[in-house]
């Protein structure tokens, strides 16, 4: 069994290259979620002007790092996907230890980490424009990618080492420099992201880390002048004040946000995938993943088989400390998160029909931590409050409709469209599915959480706005599009 290094971490900002304390005098403490008695880190609420001085250094580091060979910035991005694939076991645990998520998945998320990573790196011998033909003679004309100059970065809790890897690397590639706040909850997976671009070789200043609460930190990123493009993931409340700011300063922005996943369930499905499906896509990670499953969207006349399985099988998700093997659902990330949950489950019980769990997991070593039991509600009305909005825990809602037609109204009839999957062989319905689901990825007789490095990844309507993160297109964000047109000389005076 994997085990956590038991010793609190003394949190410094990471500025100009160097571990900086910061002046504020305010610190708050993180305890682990599965043992509140464990202090993980002591993390300072740094100040606007620590900020402030980031930002000068991501901004002297600029030209020097702009004008470095692109294939020069991919070779240290490959290296940072080496030093990180060597270091796996142990950021895995320092995951496992800060945010709660079981150490299996652990390895899945820093794994996915080192597949967005390596992708970049290439990004270093591709990134490239397009030559086009000119309307004059003796014209060459082409376009070329440029960076923006200081990048912000604004990343949640929730994967706290994919997402500022793949906040960072496609960044980082295109010859920006960044200045990054990570969630003050979970501020050590960053700063170990930190320590290994700074192995690898990346110059000082061209990646800042800031710790602090959003109010500040972030804000202070989002108002500065000096500060060309935010890239920020987390809940719409905020990417809604973000994107609003930034819009009043013609900021770019990138916004990822909520989820509200629904997986479609019709009759000739093979149900006993789609139960695994379900199960692992609504319990995994706690349910405290954008992709996750949080609404099963299924026919009628196999509605009540499905749920004595799923049930059935849900009962075999175990509770408890995320480095316990036997362990399927670890803790929920804080107090804060339990509150929220806690909410929804009461409204849920009188929306819907309670099968499973609806409250916190007790006893023995669950007193000292923040769990909450694998949840199932069943005829669950489309348009209620747990159908809507996104709960962001072990949750899950099973709505029963009569046919594909109204799987994929009510599959579609929230704000947010992140993800979604369906369980059928029918290949009419596979099609149409795909052409309609209001959804920026979707799967067929996959379940929700699943995406590749190489993929697009992000969401439409109230997920996501501005370009999507990974794959190629993430340099778009980080990139001006310059059009050249070259007169090689042959036109007359
Ligand atoms: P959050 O509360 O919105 O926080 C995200 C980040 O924004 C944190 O670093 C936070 O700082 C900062 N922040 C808060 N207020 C701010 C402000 N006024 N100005 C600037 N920054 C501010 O989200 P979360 O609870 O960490 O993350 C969960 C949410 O993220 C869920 O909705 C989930 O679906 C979404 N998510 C989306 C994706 C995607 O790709 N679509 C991926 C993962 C997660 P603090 O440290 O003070 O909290």
């Amino acid at each position: 069994m994997a085990t956590a290094a038991r010793t609190t971490q003394i949190c410094r900002n990471f500025i100009n290259g160097q571990w900086v304390e910061s002046r504020s005098g305010k610190t708050m403490e993180r305890r682990n979620p599965a043992n509140l008695d464990e202090v993980v880190a002591v993390v300072p609420l740094s100040t606007r002007e620590e900020v402030r001085e980031a930002i000068a250094a991501a901004k002297a580091a600029f030209p020097a790092w702009r004008d470095t060979p692109t294939p020069v910035r991919g070779k240290i991005i490959g290296k940072a996907a080496a030093l990180l694939t060597e270091q796996k076991e142990e950021v895995a645990r320092i995951l496992t230890h800060e945010e709660g998520k079981i150490y299996k998945e652990s390895l899945v998320e820093v794994q996915r980490a080192i597949n967005i990573v390596e992708f970049m790196a290439g990004e270093g011998r591709r990134l490239g424009g397009q030559t086009l033909p000119s309307e004059m003679p003796n014209t060459f004309a082409y376009t070329i990618k440029q960076p923006l100059g200081v990048v912000g970065a604004i990343t949640p809790w929730n994967f706290p080492v994919a997402i500022p890897f793949w906040k960072a690397a496609p960044a980082l590639v295109t010859g920006n420099t960044m200045v990054m706040k990570p969630a003050e909850i979970t501020p050590l997976t960053a700063l170990k992201m930190a320590e290994i671009f700074a192995q690898a070789g990346l110059p000082p200043g061209v990646l800042n880390i800031v710790l602090g609460a959003g109010e500040d930190v972030g804000d202070e990123l989002v108002q500065h002048p000096d500060v060309h493009a935010i890239s920020f993931t987390g809940s719409n409340e905020v990417g809604g004040i973000i994107y609003a700011a930034g819009a009043r300063k013609m900021k770019k922005c990138q916004c990822e946000m909520g989820g509200k996943n629904p997986l479609v369930i019709l009759s000739d499905a093979d149900l006993k995938l789609a139960v695994e499906s379900a199960a692992s896509g609504a319990f995994g990670s706690s349910g405290q993943r954008c992709t996750a499953t949080s609404r099963v969207v299924v026919e009628e006349k196999i509605a009540d088989q499905f749920v004595s399985m799923l049930v059935a099988r849900a009962k075999e998700f175990t509770t408890g400390d995320g480095f316990d093997e036997n362990v399927a659902v670890g803790p929920l990330v804080d107090e804060n998160q339990i509150e929220t949950v806690m909410r929804y489950l009461e409204i849920g019980k009188r929306e819907a029909k309670l099968l499973l769990g609806g409250g916190r997991v007790t006893g023995g070593m669950h007193d000292r931590g923040l769990f909450i039991s694998p949840t199932i509600f069943d005829h669950v009305k489309w348009d209620s409050t747990i159908a809507q909005e996104e709960i962001f825990g072990p949750v899950l809602s099973v709505i029963r409709v009569p046919d594909f037609e109204e799987a994929l109204r009510v599959a579609n009839s929230v704000k947010y469209g992140l993800s979604s999957s369906i369980y059928t062989n029918d290949s009419a319905k596979i099609h149409a599915f795909i052409d309609r689901i209001e959804s920026g990825m979707t799967h067929v007789n996959s379940g929700t959480v699943w995406s590749e490095a190489h993929l697009p990844f992000g969401g439409m309507k109230g997920t996501g706005i501005g370009l999507r993160e990974m794959g190629s297109i993430a340099v778009d964000f980080y990139t001006e599009l310059k059009s050249v047109y070259i007169d090689y000389g042959a036109r007359k005076q």
